[in-house]
């Protein structure tokens, strides 16, 4: 088989600088090890306070997770509280084991931006993090990331799991934090229920009860809460970083936030062998033989933001052109005729749709007739795994493609993504760059300015918390600390600088 990287990365950086775990089988997951063979290294170093944290947080996992005692016992507490219960629940001991479950929303990109931001707000307050796989959502999806044989999926055959009906929970539940703020009471007080709803879907932001999650006293409280259950379309990772009891963990962890969800990404989705082996595939095909230069556009668009094919394709070169990502046609051609080009260049689109990769492809190709075009002293190949036409979020193998294709996009020296997709965040964050962002289109017109060279690849949280817990009224949460700051892409949102 073709290769993958022409120089091997240092094999013990197969742990990815200590990020991985070394406990794990092979062959179970062949991404975890592997994907360092593919992707270029990451010249961003992880803390060694992060590590560590990753590694108690494994352990935590190894003694609470579904299959251990601890979570059996877990368990029969809520069950035991719930109110149709006939036994009564035995009092709470300092070993117990406290839990968050996720559920699934949205396309894939936000789910992975979800369960990121789960994940961390799970390692600042010691639970367990818990994936609701919710009709199969992550079936053959992911890899387990947690060493030790138990598992970050809520057991299914637990069918009789007390928190019923989990995917129509909303704000206003009888158990959700904000009922509770609302009726006055302390989430978490003697007596008072053993789980909780906490709303963080966009809508959210009206509400002040449910921002209130955001803030230091509430996050103290709700410490007492045995489960807490979650909903969310959003990468609130910044909100935990507007907590002030947060604040010098999260800074131990992370000396860089623009690196979150970089590393955590890194950490925690890792193909499972079936989308494993359509990525390599892909690779094989495109980037093993055109390597000197991988680039990759990822094209979305969304009914929000209409704009015709021909203009967004005009954006795209426009942008690519502009910045020198890819070449002219025709300008340089003279130089480039005699023996080989310098360089190949392997331009993966991924988009729903197959009109620019084509359009691309023509242009580089009708230059040359041939499958590659020289132009000046490159050669330029395009390449589009897939166009489904439309988004199938329920069904597993649309969701399998879309991850394969993250993970091939994270592949690329230089990335393009469409401003606002969750879809371009994972892959620049897996890969570890700043891309250039096709700015949203202006009254169905491309911008003036095509594209820009991010500020940082970090994901943006679209809909921060408008509540300032100290003000106790409406703020800014972009003007509240230094390193959070209004997104570019979206300016509404925040993100991590
Ligand atoms: P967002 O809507 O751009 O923020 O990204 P999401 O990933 O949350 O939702 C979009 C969904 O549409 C993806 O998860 C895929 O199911 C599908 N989709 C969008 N773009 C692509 C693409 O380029 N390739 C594939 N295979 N699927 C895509």
């Amino acid at each position: 088989t073709a290769g993958p990287l022409a120089t091997v990365p240092d094999p013990r950086d197969r742990l990815l600088g200590g990020l991985l775990s070394p406990d794990f089988d092979e062959s179970s997951c062949l991404s975890r090890y592997r994907a360092a063979l593919y992707r270029r290294p990451s010249p961003h170093a992880i803390s060694t306070y992060l590590i560590s944290a990753l590694r108690r947080y494994e352990s935590l996992h190894r003694r609470c997770g579904p299959g251990t005692s601890a979570y059996a016992r877990a368990v029969e507490r809520l069950r035991a509280s719930s109110p149709n219960a006939s036994t009564s629940s035995s009092s709470p001991s300092a070993d117990d084991c406290s839990y968050l479950v996720w559920n699934p929303i949205e396309g894939l990109g936000n789910r992975i931006l979800t369960i990121t931001s789960g994940f961390l707000y799970a390692l600042l307050t010691d639970r367990v993090l818990l994936l609701h796989s919710s009709g199969g959502a992550l079936d053959d999806l992911f890899c387990e990331p947690f060493p030790g044989g138990s598992t970050w999926i809520l057991p299914e055959d637990d069918n009789d799991f007390p928190i019923r009906d989990m995917g129509s929970l909303n704000g206003g539940h009888h158990e959700s934090l904000r009922s509770v703020l609302r009726r006055g009471e302390e989430p978490g007080a003697a007596g008072a229920s053993p789980w909780l709803y906490v709303h963080l879907r966009h809508d959210y932001s009206k509400i002040h009860h449910d921002q209130q999650f955001f803030c230091d006293d509430t996050d103290a409280a709700l410490r007492r809460v045995p489960w807490l259950v979650f909903q969310s379309d959003n990468y609130f990772v910044p909100g935990l970083f507007l907590i002030p009891r947060h604040e010098a963990e999260l800074s131990r962890m992370f000396p860089r936030r623009d690196l979150v969800f970089h590393h955590l990404g890194r950490y925690l989705f890792h193909p499972s062998n079936t989308v494993w082996d359509m990525v390599t595939r892909y690779h094989d095909e495109y980037f093993a033989k055109a390597d000197d230069e991988r680039v990759g556009i990822q094209v979305r668009r969304f009914r929000w933001a209409p704009i015709s094919t021909d203009e967004l394709y005009g954006q795209i070169l426009n942008c690519t052109q502009r910045e020198t990502i890819l070449p002219v046609p025709n300008v340089a051609a003279t130089g480039g005729s005699d023996g080989e080009p310098a360089k190949q260049k392997a331009v993966l689109v991924v988009s729903l749709h197959g009109e620019y990769s084509e359009k691309l492809r023509d242009l580089y190709n009708n230059n040359n007739n041939g499958s590659t075009s020289t132009t000046g002293r490159e050669a330029v190949s395009v390449h589009q795994p897939t166009h489904l036409g439309a988004q199938r979020s329920g069904v597993q193998e649309h969701n399998q493609k879309a991850l394969a294709e993250m993970v091939l996009l994270s592949f690329s020296d230089a990335v393009v993504t469409t401003a606002v997709s969750t879809f371009g965040y994972v892959g620049q964050g897996l890969a570890g760059l700043r891309p250039w962002v096709l700015m949203s289109p202006v009254d169905g017109k491309a911008p003036d300015t095509p594209c820009r060279h991010a500020a940082t690849m970090e994901p943006c949280f679209h809909a921060p918390p408008k509540y300032d817990c100290r003000a106790k009224t409406n703020g800014d949460a972009g003007r509240i600390v230094r390193h959070i700051r209004h997104c570019e892409d979206f300016p509404q949102g925040v993100q991590l600088v």
